[in-house]
């Protein structure tokens, strides 16, 4: 039988295995010396001040909705073109979630229409903003930075698809995701799907001194055992709890992982921009792609082409072993999401744009033989399988 080809897969090396078992035979699993470790090389790795791990993406968001006060009658915009995540930790805060639709050009949110909907509201009504930086390509946080300031609006970057990614800003520099230097919090998961594996875990990324001790506190139930944030000092045992946390911590075991994988970031992102490099010249003229601005530093958590036959072709390659998937559908017609108001055809770009996309293989260890035959497969049923307008109408009935 041949071999499976996934849509994403991990990369795990001896050394990844060694600096796991290492923490094993050390005196802590968990909040150990590992932890800070790894939140210290994230942070440099993305050139933020602060970085605060947590047990995976879902919790790292909702953490910041904590922190940046999202309550009753808080109202935050995201894109419908997204995990469910990225609109559900609005609603564990007890905020209201909105969608702005996308670019159907690069499927990120698009900023003009969420300028619209800012106009068109009373000032004040929406509180926050979520981008996504969907597939790796980053969102220009200049742009909606500028916009979310006239608003006065917070801005969360949901940065899980785009670490080592970057935008180009006015100035002409490179612009991190995740280097604090527009969004107000940045965070990521390590999902074994996404560029650097913990099994699970979470990461936030800051430059803010007052959110980033906030969010320390908040993982660990709010307590505290720091002198200087204590109302008494009875005792070396003494310990406060001072807000309302939750346990949201990850193992030393876990940071083991993610900060041997952390070595190898670079060279993943660079094999992943390869492999798009051969899709693009291979699908040139033949397969819709997403467009890419000139200079933007593209992370490539997916590769995505866009097809009329989509069910089709989905099939097809699944009968030939490659297991290519669909991201997302978009939120906003989810079961529970329409309990909440929302229906299909308020996002007119975002549900055009999953009726016919598709995301490719793309991850570092994929092969150039397993490429060929991806490439090969989507050629053949483009060209030969699949010519919609030349079949009579009488036999598609
Ligand atoms: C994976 C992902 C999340 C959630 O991360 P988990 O670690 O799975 O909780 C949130 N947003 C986006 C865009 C993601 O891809």
């Amino acid at each position: 039988m041949r071999k499976i080809i996934p849509y994403g897969r991990q990369w795990i090396t001896d050394e990844d295995i060694q600096a796991v078992t290492d923490t094993l035979r050390s005196d802590w699993l968990t909040q150990g010396p590992v932890v800070e470790e790894f939140e210290q090389a994230f942070a440099d790795y993305v050139g933020a001040k602060y970085a605060v791990a947590v047990s995976n993406g879902t919790t790292a968001l909702h953490l910041c909705t904590e922190v940046l006060w999202v309550q009753e009658g808080t109202k935050v915009i995201t894109t419908p073109i997204t995990f469910a995540a990225s609109a559900n930790c609005v609603l564990y805060s007890g905020g209201d979630i909105d969608f702005a639709d996308i670019d159907p050009e690069t499927a990120l949110i698009d900023i003009d229409y969420v300028r619209q909907m800012l106009e068109a509201a009373p000032m004040g009504t929406y509180s926050g903003i979520i981008p996504v930086n969907f597939a790796g390509y980053p969102v220009n946080l200049e742009k909606l930075h500028e916009l979310a300031n006239e608003y006065g609006l917070w801005m969360i970057e949901d940065a899980c698809h785009s670490p080592g990614g970057y935008f180009v800003d006015s100035q002409g520099d490179e612009v991190r995701c995740g280097n604090g230097q527009y969004a107000d919090l940045s965070i990521f998961s390590f999902h074994p799907v996404k560029h650097i594996a913990c099994g699970e875990g979470g990461m936030i990324t800051t430059n803010n001194p007052h959110l980033y001790e906030k969010l320390r506190l908040l993982r660990t139930h709010g307590i505290t055992k720091n002198a200087e944030q204590l109302t008494q000092t009875p005792g070396k045992w003494y310990y406060e709890m001072q807000e309302l946390g939750y346990n949201y911590r990850i193992t030393d075991m876990q940071c083991a992982l993610g900060l041997s994988q952390l070595k190898r970031a670079h060279e993943g992102v660079e094999r992943r921009r390869e492999i798009a490099v051969k899709y693009d010249e291979a699908f040139y003229g033949q397969v819709r792609t997403l467009a890419l601005e000139e200079g933007v530093g593209h992370a490539y958590h997916l590769y995505v082409i866009q097809v009329e036959n989509r069910k089709e072709l989905y099939d097809y390659l699944r009968s030939q072993g490659i297991y290519a998937q669909v991201h997302y559908i978009p939120v906003h017609t989810m079961p529970y999401y329409k309990k909440l108001g929302f229906r299909e055809g308020m996002y007119p770009n975002a549900e055009q744009y999953y009726e016919q996309c598709l995301s490719l293989p793309m991850f570092p260890t994929l092969t150039d033989e397993e490429q060929d035959r991806v490439i090969n497969h989507i050629l053949e049923f483009v060209n030969e399988i699949s010519k919609p307008t030349q079949v009579p109408q009488l036999m598609r009935a």
